[in-house]
C-alpha cells in the first residue's frame, strides 16, 4: 500500500470539506493574556476562544507555586504513580479537590480526557453487566471511555429528562446503571436539568458520572462547579473536572467516595501505567484551586464581561445562542463563512477566534464561539463587537430582529 498517498488523500478530502484543522501559533506573555503573539498570523493579537476561562493561567500565585515547586523538587515526578511517582503535591493537590467537591477522595488524572476515559471505562466494565445511560451530547473523552468498556450503551437525548426515564424504566430493575452527563455543554452553553436527573437516579438505583470541566472554577461559591451552585454536590455519585480550562494549568480528576476512587486507583489502567503529572504542575493547580474557593471577584468579572458581550451583541442584532453560561455561539451557518470571518478577523483585526465546524458541531451550525474572561477589558470587548459588526454587514449575514429604538 502507498501509506503517503493514503494520507494525502484523506487529508484532501478534509480541505474539501472546509474541515482542515489550521492551527494558530500563539505566545502568550506573562502577564499580558488576553493578547499573545500569532507567529503565523498577524504578530499581536487578542483571544477570544480561549478555555483559561479566568486567566488563570497566568495568575500570581499560580506561577509562584509553580516556580517555587520546580525549584524545589525538580522537573518531572519520575514515575507512575505506584513506582515513586507520588509526590506530595500530588497527596495536597487531591485533597484540595476533594474539599472542592465535599468528597472523600479525589484522584488526578494526566488529563481531563484521560480522567473520563480511565473512570467511565473501568467503572462499566468493571461492574457486572453495567449498563451506561449516556446524553446524546456528550464529549468524546466519555464516548471514548464507555466505548472501551465493551458494557451497554443506552443514548438519551440531549437533557431530555423524560426520555432518560425512559430508558430507564425500560431496563431491567436489577441490572446495574451508570447515568454520564455534563453540567454545561461547551458548544452551546446550555446546562444540564442535574437535579431531576439525580431525582431519576435515586428512582432507579443509578450511580450519577456528571463532567464539570466547563464549569469547575466558574460555578459555585467556592468554584466546586454547577453541582455546587445548585447544592446538588452530595447527589453525584462521582464529579470529573479538568485541571487545564478555568484552573489554568493542566490535568484532570474525579472526586467522589474513598472506595470508588480506591476502585479506579487499583484497576484503572489509564491512571496505574502512566507517569504522573510533574509536581510542579501538581503545586500550581492547588494554587489555583485554593485561591479559586477564596476569591469571588474573578467569578464575578467574569460574569459581568459575558453581560457586557451579550448585550452589545444584542444591541446591534447579532444572533448568539442564548444560554445561562459564560460560553457565546455566534452561529454563522456555513463552514466557509465562519473561516472566512475567522480569518479576516485575525487578519485584519488582530482578533482570534477559531472557527468551529463539523464534526465537532452540526452541519448548518458552524460558529464562533466567544469566551469572555475577567481579562478582557471594555475596550477589548467594544473592539470586538465592532469587528463583528463589520464582517457581518460584509458577508451579508442574517441579523435578530433588533429591539424597537
Ligand atoms: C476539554 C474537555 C474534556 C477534557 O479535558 P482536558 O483536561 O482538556 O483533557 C472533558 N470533557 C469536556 C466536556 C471537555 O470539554
Amino acid at each position: 500500500m502507498d501509506f503517503e498517498a493514503f494520507f494525502e488523500q484523506q487529508l484532501q478530502s478534509l480541505k474539501n470539506d472546509g474541515n482542515y484543522r489550521e492551527f494558530a501559533e500563539l505566545e502568550r506573555h506573562r502577564g499580558a493574556f488576553p493578547n499573545a503573539t500569532c507567529h503565523n498570523g498577524p504578530g499581536e493579537v487578542t483571544i477570544w476562544c480561549s478555555n483559561d476561562y479566568l486567566g488563570m493561567g497566568q495568575h500570581p500565585a499560580v506561577l509562584a507555586a509553580m516556580h517555587d515547586a520546580l525549584d524545589r523538587t525538580g522537573a518531572g515526578a519520575g514515575g507512575t504513580r505506584n513506582i515513586s511517582g507520588t509526590t506530595h503535591a500530588h497527596v495536597l493537590l487531591e485533597k484540595e479537590l476533594a474539599d472542592l467537591h465535599g468528597k472523600e477522595a479525589a484522584l488526578l488524572f494526566t488529563s481531563g480526557y484521560v480522567s473520563n476515559w480511565a473512570a467511565l471505562g473501568t467503572l462499566a466494565s468493571k461492574i457486572p453487566n453495567c449498563v451506561v445511560l449516556s446524553d446524546a451530547l456528550n464529549h468524546a473523552s466519555m464516548i471514548e471511555g464507555i466505548r472501551h468498556s465493551r458494557a451497554q450503551k443506552v443514548i438519551w437525548k440531549h437533557n431530555d429528562v423524560a426520555d432518560l426515564e425512559a430508558k430507564l424504566r425500560a431496563l431491567p430493575k436489577e441490572q446495574p446503571k451508570l447515568i454520564a452527563f455534563e453540567s454545561v455543554y461547551s458548544m452551546d452553553g446550555d446546562i444540564a436539568p442535574i437535579k431531576e436527573i439525580c431525582d431519576l437516579a435515586d428512582k432507579y438505583g443509578a450511580m450519577t458520572y456528571l463532567d464539570e470541566v466547563h464549569a469547575v472554577g466558574l460555578y459555585g461559591h467556592r468554584g466546586g462547579g454547577i453541582a455546587e451552585e445548585r447544592g446538588l454536590m452530595d447527589r453525584i455519585t462521582v464529579i470529573e473536572g479538568t485541571l487545564g480550562k478555568a484552573f489554568g494549568v493542566v490535568g484532570g480528576y474525579i472526586a467522589a467516595s474513598s472506595k470508588l476512587c480506591d476502585f479506579i486507583r487499583s484497576f484503572s489502567s489509564g491512571f496505574i501505567f502512566t507517569t504522573a503529572l510533574p509536581p510542579s504542575v501538581a503545586a500550581g493547580a492547588a494554587a489555583s484551586v485554593k485561591h479559586l474557593k477564596n476569591s469571588r471577584t474573578e467569578r464575578e468579572t467574569h460574569q459581568a464581561r459575558v453581560a457586557e458581550v451579550r448585550a452589545r451583541l444584542d444591541a446591534i442584532g447579532l444572533p448568539h445562542i442564548d444560554n445561562p453560561s459564560h460560553i457565546i455561539p455566534v452561529v454563522v451557518g456555513d463552514p466557509g463563512k465562519c473561516k472566512f470571518i475567522s480569518d479576516t478577523l485575525l487578519k485584519r483585526y488582530g482578533i482570534y477566534i477559531q472557527p468551529i465546524n463539523y464534526p465537532t458541531v452540526p452541519k448548518g451550525t458552524e460558529r464562533l464561539r466567544i469566551t469572555p474572561s475577567p481579562v478582557h477589558s471594555i475596550e477589548d470587548v467594544e473592539r470586538l463587537v465592532s469587528a463583528l459588526e463589520d464582517l457581518w454587514t460584509q458577508c451579508e449575514l442574517a441579523r435578530a430582529p433588533m429591539a424597537a429604538q
